[in-house]
C-alpha cells in the first residue's frame, strides 16, 4: 500500500474507498467517482468480485481482503488518506441467505459492523450504503415510499435492515453519517461496454434471458404466472446499473457538503413484468427466446416498485436511462462481448 496520507493537493477530490469494487454494481461506482474526479481504491475478497475488472478496467489499486480483517482495515485507513467509504461489499444471493443464513450474518452483518468500527477508530464518518429494497418485505403501497414500514421475508433483506439499524445508532453515538440506498432491481451495463454483470451463478432475470439469446441456455424459466398482475407475472422496477452508480456520487457528495443521515430509495416509479422483460429481449436481441412456465420461485413478492421522488429531489438525481429497452440494449452489448 503506497502512503498518500497529507500528499493532496487541496484542489484535489479526496480518495474514496469502496468496499465489492470487484462486483457488479461496486465496478460502476468506482467508474462514475473515477469520472467525478475522485481517487479510489477498491477492497474486495475477489470471492464473487472480479480481479480483471479492477486491474484492467479500472486500473485503481485493489487492496484483497474481507471486511472481517479488522487488522487489515486498521492498516488501510493507516496507509491511505481516505475521506469516505462507499461500502457494496455483501452476499446477495436470496435463496442461499435461506439455506445458509449464517454466512449472510457472517458477512453482510458482522463485516460490516467491524468495517464501521474500524472507520470510527480512524475518524471516517462518512458512509454510502448499499441497502435493498428487499428490506421491506411484501409492500403494501406501491411505488413504495422509503417510510413505509420495514419487514424483510428472508434473512438476506434481515441482514441489510439490520446494517441500517447499527448505522442509525452510529450516527447518534459517533455523530457517523451515513446515506442508504435501497435499490430496485439493478441491470444494465455501462453504455460504453467496458463494465456489466457477471455473477457466477447467475440467478437474475435479465442476465439469464440474454444467455438464453445467445444459446448460453436453452430456455429461460418464468418462476410463476399466478400473481395477481396483469399478466400473472411477477413486476419489478429495473434501475440502470449507470443510473445507480451517479446517484451513489450525488449521494457521497451529499455526505461532503455536511449531509444528515438519510435512506433513499433509487428505483424508476414504474415496473415491468418478467414476460415484458422477456419480450423486450426478443426485440432487442431479435432471437427467439424460449420462456417455459414453472412454479413460483419462493419469497417473490409479486411487485416491487420503489418511489425515487426523495432521491431526486434531495440529491439532484437524475436517472438517464430509465427506459426497458436501453437497459436491455446495454445489457445485450456486454452480454455479447463477455460471453459471447
Ligand atoms: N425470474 C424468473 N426466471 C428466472 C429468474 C428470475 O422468472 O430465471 C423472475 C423472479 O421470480 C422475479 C423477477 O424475475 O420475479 C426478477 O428476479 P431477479 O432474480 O432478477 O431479481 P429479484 O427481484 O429477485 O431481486
Amino acid at each position: 500500500m503506497s502512503k498518500s496520507r497529507g500528499m493532496s493537493v487541496p484542489s484535489e477530490k479526496p480518495t474514496i474507498l469502496v468496499t465489492g469494487g470487484a462486483g457488479y454494481i461496486g465496478s460502476h461506482a468506482v467508474l462514475a467517482l473515477q469520472q467525478a474526479g475522485y481517487q479510489v481504491v477498491v477492497l474486495d475478497n475477489l470471492v464473487y468480485g472480479h480481479r480483471d475488472i479492477v486491474e484492467k478496467v479500472l486500473q485503481v489499486e485493489l487492496v484483497v481482503g474481507d471486511t472481517n480483517d479488522r487488522a487489515l482495515l486498521d492498516r488501510l485507513f493507516a496507509d491511505h488518506a481516505i475521506a469516505a467509504v462507499m461500502h457494496f461489499a455483501a452476499y446477495t444471493y436470496v435463496g442461499e441467505s435461506v439455506t445458509q443464513p449464517e454466512k449472510y450474518y457472517r458477512n453482510n452483518v458482522v463485516g460490516t459492523l467491524t468495517l464501521l468500527e474500524a472507520m470510527v477508530a480512524a475518524s471516517i464518518k462518512q458512509f454510502v450504503f448499499s441497502s435493498t429494497c428487499a428490506t421491506y418485505g411484501v409492500p403494501t403501497i406501491v411505488p413504495i415510499p422509503e417510510n413505509h414500514s420495514q419487514n424483510p421475508i428472508n434473512p438476506y433483506g434481515i441482514t441489510k435492515l439490520m446494517v441500517e439499524k447499527i448505522l442509525a445508532d452510529f450516527d447518534k453515538a459517533y455523530d457517523f453519517k451515513s446515506v442508504s440506498f435501497r435499490y430496485f432491481n439493478a441491470a444494465g451495463a455501462d453504455p460504453q461496454g467496458r463494465l456489466g454483470e457477471d455473477h457466477q451463478p447467475e440467478t437474475h432475470l435479465i442476465p439469464l434471458v440474454l444467455m438464453a439469446a445467445l444459446g448460453k441456455l436453452e430456455s429461460i424459466a418464468i418462476f410463476g404466472t399466478d400473481y395477481p398482475t396483469p399478466d400473472g407475472t411477477c413486476i419489478r422496477d429495473y434501475i440502470h446499473v449507470t443510473d445507480l452508480a451517479q446517484a451513489h456520487v450525488l449521494g457521497l457528495e451529499y455526505l461532503l457538503k455536511g449531509g444528515q443521515s438519510d435512506v433513499f430509495n433509487l428505483g424508476n416509479g414504474s415496473g415491468f413484468s418478467v414476460k415484458e422483460v422477456i419480450e423486450t429481449a426478443r426485440q432487442v436481441t431479435e432471437k427467439n427466446i424460449v420462456a417455459v412456465e414453472h412454479d413460483r420461485r419462493p419469497g417473490d413478492p409479486p411487485a416491487l416498485v420503489g418511489s425515487g421522488e426523495k432521491a431526486r429531489t434531495m440529491l439532484g438525481w437524475s436517472p438517464e436511462y430509465a427506459d426497458l429497452h436501453k437497459i436491455l440494449i446495454h445489457a445485450w452489448q456486454w452480454h455479447q462481448k463477455r460471453h459471447g
